[in-house]
């Protein structure tokens, strides 16, 4: 509808009387896309003036074309942990400037906490967290509105609450590291035999059947990336939902279709398995012959006080360890279905068609997390091959009743994202299968998905969450950084406040 809203604003002379213009990025080293397109499309839907400058976008840009553009509001959007500290700088650097914008504030990560403990107090204009699109409009309404003084003293008062509540608030009691580590995930080393892999090294999976991975998409979270809420399939017969679930539904399955047909998009995928054994909270993985050492998984043990018997887990614990004798593994992986999606996106918003750029950039993403399904499946089976008799339906895939993990670098049991680049060294995924990390470690193109295997029988996922400063030090000695690099990357998951 936009060219004729247009054309229905220069007819009646109302140009410029749009609500008010937006200046909309997702902050540098991030390429969260989805959420943000459609928060512009509900926006230009209600007369907002959107100006998206896209994914990935330094806080120079976005403030310098909020200025010479007059922008009335700045929303600034992310999906991974380093972006909530990119939208702090960005906030200090709207201080900085003087600027009088309001600042929205919005994508997976963020929430109405860390927007009033972090950001808000950088800037002194209003900043407020937006939970999702659908508020989006009230919000900016208010911000552009005669209410705007009272509707922010309300966000302030809420806000300065919950600043008392953080700060006042009894930190969650943590353990000695040591004392932690004391209370490891302890497993009989002697009486198991770790698997060796039938296919041991790398294996590239170049230009893979899209159309072998159409069966393993999870269609719930398809539907909560267009912000419906509800389990697939029961969401399809849900007495209010249903109708436009359906309709979605069936959109997908015709967009599908020609995305296998006229090959809109490649697929490729890398997994690799390497000797390897534990040290401590370390996986070592050996070279071939295991003589030496090739690279070091640094890993993050959960620091919380835990019931008796609930052991503090991390990663490491489920690898052999050194000092057992035994010859165990560890796997990764990297896999995208982003290769061509760009010019086919450009396409539809060149025509306007919105609604088919969002489609299929959330039908890539399903694709991706299918193709991770996949191929972990065919590992299990056939290249690991540890559980070569698996029979399980997509059911049993989502609900994950195998045997075995693939944990995701920047992911609750392994937060911490420069880990990637360990997992980017061993299986040279660039040049392999062309996924770039970027600053921030994100993955472009942004349907993509990594991770590491695991395989041993009670590896489980957990949430590291809050750690002391002892294991940031020590992880900070492990890595080679110094304290202020660890407390950066590891800052989502801070027992304490670091020092400025
Ligand atoms: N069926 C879902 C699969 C993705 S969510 C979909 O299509 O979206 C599950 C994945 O997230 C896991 O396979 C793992 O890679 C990652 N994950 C979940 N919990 C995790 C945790 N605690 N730590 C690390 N990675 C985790």
């Amino acid at each position: 509808l936009e060219p004729f809203m247009e054309q229905e604003r220069v007819a009646s002379g109302t140009v410029g009387t749009a609500k008010g213009r937006i200046v909309m990025a997702t902050v540098k080293g991030d390429v969260h896309d989805i959420g943000k397109n459609i928060v512009g499309v509900v926006l230009g839907c209600n007369n907002f003036e959107v100006v998206d400058l896209g994914v990935m976008v330094a806080a120079d840009k976005i403030l310098d074309v909020a200025q010479k553009e007059n922008a009335d509001i700045v929303g600034l959007s992310g999906l991974i942990t380093p972006s909530l500290d990119e939208m702090v700088y960005v906030a200090s650097e709207m201080q900085r400037r003087g600027m009088k914008q309001p600042l929205l504030i919005g994508g997976a990560t963020t929430s109405r906490a860390h927007t009033s403990v972090k950001i808000d107090k950088t800037y002194d204009e209003p900043v407020v967290w937006v939970k999702d699109a659908s508020r989006a409009v009230g919000v900016a309404s208010k911000l552009l509105s005669e209410q705007k003084d009272e509707f922010s003293a309300e966000i302030t008062a809420e806000y300065d609450k919950i600043r008392a509540r953080h700060t006042g608030k009894k930190r969650q009691k943590l353990q000695k590291l040591q004392a932690a580590r004391d209370n490891r995930f302890t497993f009989d080393w002697d009486s198991y035999t770790p698997p060796e892999p039938v296919t041991p090294g790398i294996t590239v999976l170049r230009d893979y059947p899209i159309e072998k991975l159409i069966e393993t998409i999870d269609w719930t979270p398809f539907f909560i990336s267009w912000e419906m809420k509800g389990v697939y399939p029961a969401i399809l017969n849900d007495p209010n939902k249903g109708p436009e679930a359906r309709k979605l539904f069936a959109d997908a399955q015709a967009m599908l279709k020609q995305i296998v047909d006229e090959g809109w998009l490649k697929a490729h995928g890398i997994c690799g398995f390497f000797p390897a054994q534990s040290d401590g909270d370390d996986v070592i993985v050996q070279t071939d012959d295991r003589s030496g050492e090739r690279a070091r998984l640094f890993n993050l043990r959960q620091q919380s006080e835990h019931r008796p018997g609930v052991p503090n887990h991390c990663l490491a614990d489920f690898v052999a360890p050194a000092d057992s004798g035994k010859a165990d593994w560890v796997g990764g992986f990297a896999v995208t279905t982003g290769d061509g999606i760009e010019a086919h996106v450009q396409r539809f918003k060149d025509a306007n068609d919105d609604y088919s750029a969002i489609m299929l950039e959330a039908l890539a993403d399903r694709l991706a997390e299918a193709f991770a399904e996949h191929l972990h499946q065919r590992v299990r089976k056939e290249l690991w091959g540890y559980q070569p008799d698996e029979a399980m339906s997509n059911e049993d895939l989502i609900a994950e009743k195998y045997q075995g993990i693939r944990p995701a670098p920047g992911y609750p049991a392994c937060p911490e994202h420069t880990e990637k680049d360990t997992l980017w060294e061993l299986l040279d995924v660039e040049n392999a299968i062309g996924i770039k990390l970027t600053e921030s470690r994100a993955m472009w193109p942004g349907a993509s998905v990594s991770g590491w295997y695991y395989s041993h029988p009670d590896s489980r996922y957990f949430v590291v969450g809050r750690i002391g400063k002892d294991q940031v030090e020590d992880y900070a000695k492990r890595k080679g950084w110094d304290l202020e690099t660890a407390e950066k990357w590891l800052s989502p998951n801070l027992g304490y406040e670091p020092e400025d």
